[in-house]
């Protein structure tokens, strides 16, 4: 079946036609630079591109675009916060990967905004097909950061498999938009949040997230896409390092009652149960 679109409705300052098809046409552009390089990701899975009207949002608010696998605990998150949606979309089980795009990406008139963001979702589809669990693992370790550390984000974004999708987007985003352009446009979006953390700031209090907007555009800035990166690797060095804490944290977790454990607490077990049940079924089930 391959690829499918859904667009919630959230035009509202433009003909919704004129945004559904400059969307479409980015998503094309990307499957096709990817297939360009020998991965036909229509191939390989059925994916769902998701527009939504943010209300995921409300609980991640800087959040531009992720990857729901049909494997993780964020599934049934996003099936409990769009019933609605859903219930227009025909076969929607038959997707195992469904790529949310948020309501700045999909209202956005820059190309290469949206290009980088879709390209950096389809990245981890081609992390999750090649190597095993490493969603899952992700998922944990971001909830787990999250619990831990004050810029969850900041460190989350440096790990491994944030870094590779990352450094995928740019580099998919010279072959679509040119180099020079999309150099041009991280110049541009750093200078933007840097004059708005020095002016607008101090008045609104930080409410903008200017500062987390410019590292995240500094952090894509700095990737080098000429080095090399080998994935698998740094993942599992990383991995090797937090799982010792992570287990630990499990094991406290699960000795507090259960209606005394924090939201981000029941989070994080919830996540890492997933993971032990995934390794169990698909090492019992090869
Ligand atoms: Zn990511």
């Amino acid at each position: 079946m391959g690829v499918q679109f859904h667009f919630c409705e959230l035009y509202n300052n433009f003909p919704l036609d004129q945004k559904v098809s400059l969307n479409k046409s980015c998503v094309k552009k990307v499957i096709a630079a990817f297939e360009k390089e020998g991965i036909n990701l229509k191939e390989y899975e059925n994916i769902l591109f998701f527009f939504s009207d943010n209300k995921r949002s409300l609980r991640y608010p800087d959040e531009l675009g992720s990857l729901i696998s049909k494997t993780s605990p964020e599934y049934k998150d996003f099936q409990n916060n769009y019933t609605d949606e859903i219930k227009k979309i025909k076969n929607f089980s038959s997707f195992e990967y469904v790529i949310y795009l948020s309501k700045r990406v999909g209202e956005s008139d820059c190309e290469i905004f949206k290009i980088l963001t879709i390209s950096h979702e389809c990245q981890h589809i081609i992390q999750d097909l090649k190597i095993r669990n490493i969603i899952l693992k992700a998922i944990v370790l971001k909830k787990y950061l999250k619990l831990k550390c004050r810029f969850s984000n900041e460190v989350y974004r440096n790990l491994p498999s944030e870094y590779d999708a990352f450094r995928e987007s740019k580099r998919i985003s010279f072959i679509i938009c040119s180099r020079e352009n999309v150099e041009n446009f991280l110049d541009k979006k750093i200078k933007c949040y840097k004059n708005r953390l020095i002016y607008t700031s101090p008045s609104s209090n930080g409410i903008n997230n200017e500062a987390s907007n410019l590292t995240y555009w500094e952090h894509i800035k700095a990737i080098n896409i000429e080095e090399l990166f080998d994935l698998d690797r740094e993942f599992e060095k990383i991995w090797a390092i937090y799982e010792k804490d992570i287990k630990k944290e499990i094991s406290r977790i699960s000795r507090i009652q259960t209606n005394e454990r924090k939201e981000s607490e029941k989070d994080f077990l919830e996540a890492y149960k997933f993971l032990c049940q995934t390794k169990y079924i698909k090492i019992d089930g090869s």
